[in-house]
């Protein structure tokens, strides 16, 4: 089902309406509520992707850190 807001009341209206029935106002085409729901889901998932790839790599990187510290410490006790 394909739904608007009208951009007067905010209330959803059918698509289609050429005339909010809520206010009366006239009805431009807008981008679509699915689309827009979908393209802001996306970004957000981008992002938390972006946000997760850079703790991995701080993690290895930390990681790998804690390796060259631990061959100290056994070689300096060896
Ligand atoms: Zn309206």
């Amino acid at each position: 089902m394909k739904l608007d807001f009208c951009k007067a009341c905010g209330r959803i209206v059918l698509r289609g309406f050429s005339f909010c029935p809520y206010c009366g106002m006239a009805l431009h085409a807008g981008p679509d509520i699915e689309e827009a729901l979908d393209s802001s889901f996306s970004s957000l998932e981008e992002g938390m992707g972006d946000q997760r790839d850079r703790r991995i790599r701080r993690l290895i990187k930390e990681l790998s850190a804690l390796e060259v510290d631990m061959d100290e410490i056994l070689h300096s006790k060896a």
